[in-house]
Formats: structure tokens, C-alpha cells, sequence
């Protein structure tokens, strides 16, 4: 076990952030915020306890990712931080941690330097710059092997992009996509050279040496701070759990670590739900089948023969069972779907036709026929190791090829006889078929991420912060708590996880009492809350518009009303909008009807999925007459600031589809526990989802505008409270005429329009 970082002394952090001080000699214009600062005392404070467990909700403006670097980079220990988002992820890595390593090494050469003096002249007796990595998923990185491999088979059309990866290939020093801008970001040759799990060979690779995955890993031992995203927190902690690490560990994602920290934490039960469950679907065993039929060619004839006959069952039995499985599905709807890994961004709006899985007899003897062929298929390979023909070392690899083959068999093998046995009568699980743009898949999900979550990330010794502009209602971090399996979910007082009332400012948790268990077997942890609200004028730089007589959604006459406000809203601000909805469909429909007249009046509609998210985002910045329709992953991560982003209108109060059957599984398990689905789960997650919209308007203290909620329900329905109490206390506003006013009044001022 790794020690606790170092305990860092509160007046460190006090003269980091002190005027004067190592920042303020790094950031033009710094000026010291006591709630950047307590946030800062607070996780240092966590870092340096044993089972530190920290959850700080700190609003925009804040300025929480230093408060948070520095403590970490002051602790001396290796600390993992991981995003939601790739925005984020980024943002931590180019802008903040430069200013944060600089400003330690500042502060421990104990000479703040002058503005401007940048010389990095390290004398010997200078501390050592600290280190902070950025780590994604390794589908990022290419695979030098396969890439060696796929340029040796050069077709007519991959030419062109094979010599500019090959460029990329002999010029990058990560091997990171992301440095590969010439081509699109949707490159479907990428997924034949990535240095993808299944297609690893490890340390019989003869790349190995030059790998950038093993230079990144290296690289990964020696850091100080680690910055990766959930999905790659969480398919770290997944195999841990699994013990799942091969002979050279190199199947392991993260080094061990001394700390973490999860920013966007919100985001961190949805990516834990994809990551502690298992699926299997036509897309991987396609995958599997082509690259059996390649590996045959390097087997003796019989061999090949075999297996090639075993690579055309499996295309037979997979058939006959994912079509057996897509037609059993009962119930469902239709569901956003993310890609998972780093490509969530690009993906996490792909739609799939989601249903619960039956199993019937056909799915059960198709499945059967299908685990059953995936086992002959794995034996096989295993079998041809001794049948391969080349070259000494040619020899070597197509053994460690077979290997690698058999062993992913195997895996499916395994996967797919639990998704159709246990996991189907077990009821922790959830198993639902999606019908997606990557075929059928067949997934369980966990209903409850809590135990998972509690038996990995919050199961060590090495303390957790918890971070995020959106955790709270009003001043309750307690639903999010629970989610996560950091409270207990039932409370005698009937006032579960509430911190004594109020989370507001940093304080541990008073309420031990509630929390502990004296019999140990189920304790939870001691943990510290804090609330930093967001420092902006809300009140008289931003107005909550929801018309006092606007209708529900199921309402005849809705969408009559709220086409009307929406060209009203669009007509005061004179674009510079972004219009978030709850469904593709609504979004699309809105697009429909109303983008000739947007048109016609000079505004430039843009819709998501015409082009990049980033590049609907730049052209956003870039012209103020931008209206940009979006959904899904435009509800967080999108940071627009000033006049370019002066309204943000949302179409519904975003609940999750309750025909999802993983929130019909999630609502009867929560029925099961005594608690009212809707009340205690359905409407604080989405007001925090709200809170994330409406979290798009004002992005620095300078911004101004007007968030538009186009659903009656807002005002009329008791539980509207619960979704204005989340919110930030923005000016509330009901007519048109008084909107007009603090138009006029507020925000033309404010951002300098006319
Ligand atoms: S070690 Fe794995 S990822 Fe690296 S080059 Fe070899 S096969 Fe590719």
C-alpha cells in the first residue's frame, strides 16, 4: 500500500493564493477568492487523511481546478485526476496545470518571481518541476504493429491516409489521434490500428520497445498528477476488481496511486453503470471473425481449414442469436447511447433502440448454440499454435496473435453465457438489448451503482475528493451521496444524507451518528461536504424566464407556444443562443418548422450533428447571430463565453425516458426500498440536469443573459420547486414584457450590445 500524501500545512495553500503570492505573479490581473481558497484548505485536508472522502459542489467561477492541482501537487503523493469531459481534460493539462506546477516550484524556491520572467532556467538548488500527465484511453493511441502490418497491405484508397499516418507515425512523440488534425475526426481505418486490448500483443510485441503505450505507461510511473477521464478511471478500477492483469501487468490502465480526484462527478454514476456491467454484441464477434480468418492464413492447411469453418459458425450461430435476442426485446424505447472510452464526445448522441431482454426459448437455445461455437473456436486456436508455418520469429507472433485471439474467445465465451444465465435471474442486473448503429448489443447493467463503486474507488485507503459544479439541490449533496454509495439510504429522520440541513460552506459531516454503523459491518465513510456557490451576480446578470402561463409538454397547444417564445426569446437576443432539448426528435421537429423563418429573419440555425461539436461550437463564437439546436452532450462541457452565448433556451424539465429499462429497473428497485421513484430519484437527477443547462449561460463574471425554461411544469407542479431550488439565484421572470425589460436593463449593457 501506498502511503497517505503528505499532510500539506494550510499556510502553503494561504500563501500560494496570496496576494502577492506565487499566483498572482503567474495570472495577469489575479486576485485572491476566499472561496477558491477555503475549497484549496479543504482538499488539502482530505488528501492528507487516511480514507479522506471529500464531496465540494463548487459553482462556475470558483476557480476549482487550482483549487484542487495545487493541494494535489503540494502532497507530494501520485495523484489521478480524472473528467468528464475531453474539454476538461484538456483544459486541466494546456492551461492550469503549466500555472499550477509553476506556482508550487514558486513557492518552494520561496522567490515569487516578477511578471514576465519566464526564464526556466532550473538552478540545482531550485525544487523540481512537477509532473502531470495526460492518459486517455488506449483506443487513442496508435499501434505500431498494426500499423506496420496494415501499411505492408497497402489498398487503393487508404493510400493518401496510410502516408499521412505513416508521417504522424515517424513524427509523434505520443502517437495521440489527437495530434493527427490533417484527417477527419470520424476515421474508421482507425479502429484496424489503434493499440486496442484485444489486439495487444504486450511484451511479445516486437514494437514493443518503441510502443506508445509503453512509453506512456513508463512515463505514467514517474508523474506527479495523472489526468484521465472516468471511463479510463473506470476500466482501471473494473479490472482491479476482476484481478484481470496479465503476466507483465500489461493489461493494467493506471498505475497505483496515492489520491484521487473526480471533477464533473456528476457524470461519474452513468460511466460507472457502462463500466461494472458487462455486454456482447454483433460488432465485437464480426471483429472476432475477421481477424480469426487473418490469423488462419499463417496455420498449415488443415488448421486453416479448421479454422475458417470455426470463423463461419461463429458468423452463422452469432446471426441466428443477436437476431433471436433483437426480437425478444419487449418494451424499450429510444435511447441515447455512448460510445464509450474517449470517443464518448464524438458519439455519446448515437441513438439506439433499447428493450428489455426476454429470454426465450429461442434466445436461450440460439445463445447456447453461440457460446457453445465460441468455445470449439477457442480450443481451436489454442490447438493451431502448433501448426503455424514461417519463419522462426514469424513463428513467435502468430502465437502470441493466437493467444491474444484465444484468449478474447474465451472472454465473449464467458460474457455471453453470463448475460444469458446469471445475469438474467440475477437481480442486481438489469439485461436490455440495444439495436444501435454498431448492430445488436446485449448488455447488463448494474441497478445500483453504489456497491461497485463502494467495493473499488472508495474501497481503499487513498483519500477521494468529489468535485463538481452541479451535486446539490439547494444546499443538499445528499441524492448524489447515495448514488454513489457515500450515504446511508435509509435515514430515521426521513432526511437521508443531509449533512444536518446544509452543505454550504466547508465543513465534515456532523451527522456521524446517522452514518455509522456501531456493528461495522456496513459503515460508511466519514465524509466531508462542502457548497461554494458560484461568485457571479446572478441575480442581475442572468433571468430565469419561464412564462407564467406556459403549458405542459403533453399539452395540445405546446408546441404552438413554444415555437412563439422560442422566435419571441430569439427576436430579443438576436441569436447568440443555444436551444437544448431532451429528445433528438424534438430537436429535429423544432429544426423543421422553424428554420426557414430563423433563416428569413438573418439568424444562422445550425443543428448538432451537421458537423463536428467543436466546430458547431466555433461557429457559435464566431457570428452572434448563431442559434445552434443541440441535445444530449451540449447540455454540459460546452463553454461559450460573452455576447456569443446570451440565451440558453431548454425545451423540457429533462427527466430521463421512464420506458428506459434501466430506469424502470432503477424506479422497482427503488419501490422495493420503500422510496418513491419519481419524488426521490427521477426529479433530483433531473434537476441536476437542468442545472447543467442552465450552468451554459454565464461562464465568467463579465457574461449576461437569459436562460429559458419552455415547460409549464416548472411553475405549475409542486416538485417545479425542487428544480428552482437547484438552480443559481437568477432573476425570475414570467412576461414577456418584464424579460424585455431586463434585456434592455441588464444585458445589452453588460456584454456592449446595442
Ligand atoms: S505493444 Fe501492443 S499496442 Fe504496443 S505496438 Fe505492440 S501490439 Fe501495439
Amino acid at each position: 500500500m501506498r502511503p497517505v500524501p503528505r499532510a500539506v500545512p494550510p499556510d502553503e495553500i494561504e500563501a500560494i493564493f496570496a496576494e502577492g503570492g506565487p499566483l498572482a505573479t503567474l495570472l495577469p490581473g489575479y486576485q485572491p477568492r476566499r472561496a477558491q481558497i477555503d475549497m484549496a484548505l479543504a482538499v488539502a485536508a482530505a488528501l492528507g487523511t487516511t480514507r479522506g472522502r471529500l464531496v465540494v459542489e463548487a459553482g462556475t467561477g470558483t476557480g476549482k481546478s487550482l483549487a484542487y492541482l495545487i493541494p494535489a501537487l503540494l502532497s507530494d503523493g501520485r495523484v489521478v485526476v480524472a473528467t468528464g469531459t475531453r474539454a476538461l481534460q484538456d483544459q486541466l493539462v494546456d492551461k492550469d496545470a503549466p500555472v499550477a506546477v509553476e506556482a508550487v516550484r514558486r513557492l518552494r524556491a520561496g522567490r515569487p518571481r516578477n511578471d514576465g520572467d519566464d526564464d526556466d532556467d532550473d538552478d540545482d538548488d531550485e525544487p523540481r518541476g512537477k509532473t502531470v500527465l495526460r492518459m486517455k484511453g488506449r483506443n487513442n493511441y496508435l499501434c505500431l504493429l498494426r500499423f506496420e502490418r496494415l501499411d505492408r497491405q497497402r489498398t487503393l484508397g487508404f493510400d493518401d491516409t496510410l502516408v499521412q499516418i505513416g508521417r504522424f507515425a515517424s513524427s509523434t512523440k505520443t502517437g495521440d489521434r489527437a495530434e493527427l488534425t490533417g484527417l477527419p475526426d470520424h476515421l474508421p481505418l482507425w479502429s484496424e490500428i489503434d493499440a486496442d486490448r484485444d489486439h495487444c500483443l504486450g511484451s511479445a510485441c516486437p514494437s514493443y520497445e518503441p510502443c506508445f503505450l509503453v512509453a506512456l505507461r513508463r512515463a505514467a510511473e514517474q508523474a506527479d498528477v495523472l489526468v484521465v477521464n472516468h471511463h479510463l478511471l473506470c476500466a482501471d478500477q473494473r479490472l482491479r476488481l476482476d484481478n484481470a492483469s496479465d503476466a507483465e501487468g500489461f493489461a493494467r490502465v493506471l498505475p497505483d496511486f496515492d489520491a484521487l480526484i473526480v471533477d464533473e462527478a456528476h457524470t461519474l454514476p452513468d460511466v460507472a453503470t457502462d463500466h461494472f456491467g458487462l455486454s456482447c454484441g454483433t460488432d465485437a464477434l464480426v471483429r472476432l471473425g475477421v481477424d480469426v480468418r487473418r490469423a488462419a492464413n499463417a496455420c498449415d492447411g488443415d488448421s486453416r481449414a479448421k479454422l475458417m469453418n470455426d470463423a463461419d459458425d461463429l458468423e452463422a450461430t452469432s446471426k441466428t442469436a443477436f437476431d433471436a435476442v433483437a426480437a425478444a426485446g419487449s418494451g424499450g424505447t429510444t435511447v441515447g447511447v455512448a460510445a464509450g472510452g474517449d470517443t464518448a464526445d464524438a458519439l455519446a448522441d448515437a441513438r439506439a433502440d433499447r428493450r428489455l431482454l426476454r429470454l426465450t426459448k429461442d434466445v436461450e437455445q440460439a445463445t447456447e448454440a453461440l457460446v457453445d461455437a465460441l468455445a470449439v473456436l477457442a480450443h481451436d486456436l489454442q490447438k493451431s499454435r502448433s501448426k503455424l508455418v514461417g519463419k522462426d520469429g514469424d513463428v513467435a507472433l502468430q502465437k502470441a496473435t493466437l493467444d491474444g485471439l484465444s484468449g478474447r474467445t474465451e472472454r465473449a465465451r464467458a460474457e455471453l453465457a453470463f448475460l444469458c444465465g446469471s445475469a438474467a435471474s440475477d437481480d442486481r442486473f438489469v439485461c436490455f438489448v440495444d439495436k444501435g448503429p454498431r448492430g445488436v448489443t446485449l448488455t447488463a447493467a448494474p441497478i445500483d451503482v453504489s456497491s461497485p463503486l463502494s467495493g473499488t474507488i472508495f474501497a481503499g485507503d487513498a483519500p477521494v475528493v468529489l468535485t463538481s459544479a452541479t451535486l446539490a439541490i439547494g444546499d443538499d449533496v445528499g441524492p448524489f451521496l447515495r448514488q454513489v454509495g457515500l450515504a446511508p439510504d435509509e435515514d430515521p429522520d426521513g432526511d437521508a444524507g443531509a449533512a444536518g440541513g446544509s452543505d454550504r460552506g466547508a465543513e465534515r459531516g456532523d451527522d456521524r451518528g446517522d452514518d455509522h454503523d456501531p456493528t461495522g459491518a456496513r459503515g460508511h465513510d466519514d465524509v466531508a461536504r462542502a457548497i461554494f456557490p458560484s461568485p457571479f451576480d446572478h441575480a442581475r446578470r442572468a433571468a430565469l424566464y419561464c412564462p407564467t402561463d406556459m403549458p405542459e409538454p403533453d399539452a395540445a397547444d405546446w408546441t404552438r407556444r413554444f415555437d412563439d417564445e422560442l422566435l419571441f426569446l430569439l427576436s430579443t437576443s438576436k441569436g447568440g443562443a443555444l436551444c437544448l432539448f431532451t429528445s433528438h426528435r424534438a430537436m429535429d421537429d423544432a429544426v423543421s418548422r422553424l428554420r426557414a423563418e430563423l433563416d428569413a429573419r438573418g439568424l444562422r440555425t445550425r443543428k448538432q450533428g451537421e458537423r463536428p461539436k467543436h466546430a458547431l461550437l466555433d461557429e457559435l463564437r464566431g457570428d452572434l447571430r448563431t442559434v445552434l439546436f443541440a441535445t444530449a452532450s451540449f447540455w454540459e462541457g460546452v463553454d461559450v463565453r460573452g455576447a456569443a452565448l446570451r440565451l440558453v433556451v431548454i425545451d423540457r424539465l429533462p427527466f430521463r425516458v421512464p420506458s428506459d429499462p434501466l430506469v424502470r429497473a432503477r424506479a422497482e428497485h427503488a419501490r422495493k426500498q420503500g422510496k418513491d421513484p419519481f419524488a426521490d430519484i427521477a426529479v433530483p437527477e433531473a434537476a441536476l440536469v437542468l442545472k447543467q443547462g442552465a450552468g451554459r449561460l454565464l461562464r465568467t463574471v463579465d457574461d449576461a443573459g437569459v436562460v429559458a425554461v419552455l415547460d409549464g411544469r416548472l411553475r405549475k407542479k409542486r416538485y417545479g420547486r425542487v428544480f428552482l431550488d437547484a438552480l443559481p439565484p437568477m432573476t425570475r421572470v414570467g412576461s414577456r414584457a418584464t424579460l424585455a425589460q431586463f434585456w434592455t436593463r441588464f444585458v445589452q449593457p453588460a456584454l456592449g450590445l446595442s
